[in-house]
Order: structure tokens, then C-alpha cells, then sequence
């Protein structure tokens, strides 16, 4: 696309149909990028979690709600040579090192005495030589870890403000050699000139992992806003057995897809707009909702936050 300022994203994992607390998250993505000039990208996180025919309706679920994006959209499973040369550059220059811990392990090993509570231990980041070689002998194919030389890493979040978190020698490439999420992440994002990422807080713990990776792969850190996920009634996160709450559900239950966007607008404070130029005319990201929203599948007329 042409004269964009960067790129924003939306990067669903092709596990399911998209929820309204997903599609929720992918309007405020659309609208954080299209209200400051950028380009609107999709990527498919399909290295693990996958679903016949899940990506499919996703894109169609989002095409039918009225959001666009600025082709191609990318698939990671397409993209393994990336990952694999961000994994070498990072080996070359000896941050990172073969773990051999089960799970089990790794629960069960003492958290290290000055890192962060629930981080990987650092079992395997002294090896010598000949102990990595008896426990490649034993046969189960190890993991790559990041030499992580920092503990914690601050990064900036437009809605929550500065947010200093855990970096632990995160995982690079499983046991089964799939890279991992947040290697991934960070190469595509930074391969996609993606300088905004919009996405729901529950993965905020993960970003100073990210962006101490980003920093040592030499790209830039994304400006993030993390928006507070979608409720059931019960406080528990929104989920599909919770009932009607994919956008296929709306449909086959008789809502338009105009009440459905008007359902996710109410919810982000913008009352009777029904289209998506209109939410987007109205937005401010510093009014936001701070609060998680709370929905009741259940009923068909949800309250509206509306006055
Ligand atoms: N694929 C991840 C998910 O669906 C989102 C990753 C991201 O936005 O960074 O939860």
C-alpha cells in the first residue's frame, strides 16, 4: 500500500471460528491502524493449533463484519526459513543453547534465586560438552533456548503505560523443531514492517520477552496498545462453550452483521454506529474502556453501554 506510516496487524491462530471478544480485538487493531495512517495486515499464526478450514471463515468472518486489510496475508508455516535464520544469527553469536528439560522438569526445578518467578531455571545453559552429549545420547530432541542477559525489560503500552515484566531464556525452536511463538513474532512482525501491535492484554506478560528479542535482532520495538479481552458472565475469559458467541452464531440466531458490529462499537463506547467508518470517525484510543467487557451470550439484546 502505498504512503502508509507503518503497519498495524491482526494474527489470529487458525484454531476455531473468531469469538466477538477475537473480532472485538481485530476491530481495535483495524481502527488503532487506519486512524494513524497505517496499513492493516493479517498473518495466520499457524505453526501449531490448527484447524481444517479455520482460516478460511476467519477471513471471512472478518470481511463480513466490514474490515479490510492490505494483502497478502501471510502464513508462518510458509515462513520457516526466516525463523530458522534469525535462530542461526542469534547461535552465531552465541545467545542460545540446547535444553534437554522435560516439562516436568522444569515445574519441578526451583525457580533460580534472583529470576523471575515461574522463569525456566537455566538447567541446561551450563552444559559441558560431554554432559550435552550424554543427554543427546539419551535420544530426546532438544529444545533451543535464548541466553537471555537480562531479567526483565520495560516496553511502553498506550493504554497501560509503562510495563516492566519478566525475560527469561525463553524458547526459540521446540523439541519438535517447530519455532516458537515468540521468536516468531518478532521475525514477522519486524519482516512486515509491523510498528503497531494491537492485541489482547492476556498476552502482555509475553512482550518484554518480545521486544528484548526484537532489540537483540537489531529491529525496531513496535509501538503496543494490549485492550482488556471480553467476559463471560461468570468473570471467566469469553470462550466458545460459553454459547452464541461467534459471528456465525449472531447470524444463525438472526442479528445482521450490522448488529453485531454495533454490539462490539456499543462495547467500545460508540453508540448507533452501524458501520465501520463511522466507529472509526468517532475513535480515540485514550477513551477507550479500560475494563474488561463483560457479555452474556445468552441474550440476544446484550444492555447497552450505551446512555
Ligand atoms: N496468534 C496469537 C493469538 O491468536 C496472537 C499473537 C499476537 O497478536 O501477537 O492469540
Amino acid at each position: 500500500m502505498a504512503n502508509v506510516t507503518g503497519y498495524g496487524r491482526f494474527a489470529p491462530s487458525p484454531s476455531g471460528d473468531l469469538h466477538l471478544g477475537n473480532l472485538r480485538t481485530a476491530l481495535l487493531a483495524w481502527l488503532f491502524a487506519r486512524s494513524t495512517g497505517r496499513g492493516f495486515l493479517l498473518r495466520i499464526e499457524d505453526l501449531d493449533r490448527v484447524k481444517a478450514g479455520a482460516q478460511e471463515r476467519q477471513l471471512e468472518d472478518l470481511e463480513t463484519l466490514g474490515l479490510d486489510w492490505d494483502p497478502p496475508v501471510l502464513r508462518q508455516s510458509e515462513r520457516l526459513p526466516l525463523y530458522e535464520a534469525a535462530i542461526a544469527r542469534l547461535t552465531a553469536a552465541g545467545r542460545t543453547y540446547e535444553c534437554f528439560c522435560t516439562r516436568k522438569e522444569i515445574q519441578q526445578a526451583v525457580t533460580a534465586p534472583h529470576g523471575p518467578m515461574g522463569a525456566y531455571p537455566g538447567t541446561c545453559r551450563d552444559l559441558t560438552a560431554a554432559e550435552q552429549t550424554r543427554r543427546r545420547a539419551e535420544g530426546r530432541p532438544a529444545a533451543l533456548r535464548l541466553r537471555a542477559e537480562v531479567t526483565e525489560f520495560e516496553i511502553h503500552d498506550e493504554l497501560l503505560g509503562d510495563y516492566r515484566g519478566a525475560v527469561d531464556d525463553l524458547v526459540l525452536r521446540r523439541g519438535d523443531g517447530t519455532p516458537a511463538y515468540n521468536l516468531a513474532v518478532v521475525v514477522d512482525d519486524a519482516a512486515q514492517g509491523i510498528d503497531q501491535v494491537v492485541r489482547g492484554d492476556d498476552l502482555l506478560p509475553s512482550t518484554p520477552r518480545q521486544a528484548y528479542l526484537a532489540t537483540l535482532l537489531d529491529t525496531p520495538v513496535p509501538h503496543y496498545a494490549h485492550v482488556p479481552l471480553v467476559l463471560n458472565t461468570s468473570g471467566q475469559r469469553l470462550a466458545k462453550r460459553d454459547g452464541a458467541v461467534t459471528l456465525r452464531d449472531r447470524l444463525a440466531l438472526g442479528e445482521t452483521p450490522e448488529q453485531v458490529l454495533m454490539l462490539l462499537g456499543e462495547s467500545l463506547g460508540y453508540c448507533d454506529a452501524t458501520t465501520i467508518p463511522q466507529i472509526l470517525e468517532r475513535f480515540r484510543p485514550e477513551k477507550l474502556p479500560r475494563e474488561p467487557w463483560t457479555l452474556d451470550p445468552n441474550s440476544l439484546l446484550q444492555p447497552s453501554t450505551c446512555p
